[in-house]
């Protein structure tokens, strides 16, 4: 061989780590199952913000087929980087319109549709982004799965803790009428809802409430079934309240580097 592209060296021990913590939230999921009495297995989507994408392409060789991502700058670089391996991105994050155009490119899925002109912004960059790979010839992407985020924190927001899923998020008296916009778009596929349970409160009331709110989107919409909770720390009440997709972080990758 004359020459060899650079590839990152693999670490043993955090590939170990990483199995190891894989496989402690699996069991977790599958007793919280056993718990409720669920025969389907909720979707696991870890996410790999702030960490390396030496990590996504570790967790891909254990078996994660799902990862999530909360800014788009930091996805786009890690998805680039990972594109040999057959991995679904989420987008998780509160996201501005002028990044749609990027985010269609690498996710399957935004989970944090909170508003109209998110909705008609995605929807006209999916259009940009079909058109443009059909005059390269390439097959066009699937439709692009939204979820909408429900804001489920009813404190006023200068009592609200800051933290993940402080800001963001449509009123529940709002899910309506996006998810009309939704379904009535070119190039969106309506999937379902997602929300973070509020900082500091029991997140049992919360994940009720988003089950409420998934049963009357139903009603209207049968295909948007997913429901989108559940984290680290409370994955167990959220597979009890019939979540179908979970995005957990910390606990499979350790805690997140302070800069990133
Ligand atoms: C970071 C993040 C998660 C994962 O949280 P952990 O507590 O690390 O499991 C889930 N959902 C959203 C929206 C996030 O930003």
């Amino acid at each position: 061989m004359t020459e060899s592209t650079e590839q990152p060296r693999v670490d043993p021990a955090r590939r170990e780590e990483l199995g190891r913590r894989l496989a402690v939230v699996q069991e977790r999921v599958d007793e919280a199952c056993r718990a409720a009495g669920r025969q389907d297995r909720p979707e696991l989507i870890v996410v790999t913000k702030f960490h390396p994408a030496q990590d996504v392409r570790l967790l891909a060789e254990l078996g994660v087929r799902a990862v999530g991502e909360n800014r788009d700058q930091e996805a786009r670089a890690k998805a680039a980087e990972v594109a040999d391996q057959d991995l679904d991105w989420h987008f998780i994050g509160q996201l501005q319109t002028n990044k749609a155009k990027y985010v269609v490119r690498y996710a399957s899925a935004v989970h944090s549709v909170d508003r109209g002109d998110l909705v008609d912004a995605l929807d006209s960059a999916m259009g940009r982004e079909q058109a443009k790979r059909r005059d390269q010839d390439e097959p066009e992407r699937a439709p692009l799965d939204c979820l909408i985020q429900v804001d489920l924190d009813r404190r006023p927001a200068e009592e609200q803790p800051a933290g993940i899923g402080a800001r963001g998020g449509a009123q529940p008296t709002d899910v309506a009428a996006l998810a009309e916009r939704i379904a009535g778009s070119e190039q969106l596929r309506l999937r379902g809802v997602m929300a973070v349970a509020p900082l500091g409160q029991d997140p049992a009331p919360a994940f009720a409430e988003l089950a409420e709110i998934s049963r009357r989107i139903r009603q209207d919409h049968p295909d948007a079934a997913w429901i989108s909770a559940g984290m680290s720390a409370d994955l167990e009440q959220a597979i009890a309240a019939g979540a179908t997709h979970l995005r957990i972080g910390t606990d499979v990758l350790g805690p997140r580097p302070a800069v990133g």
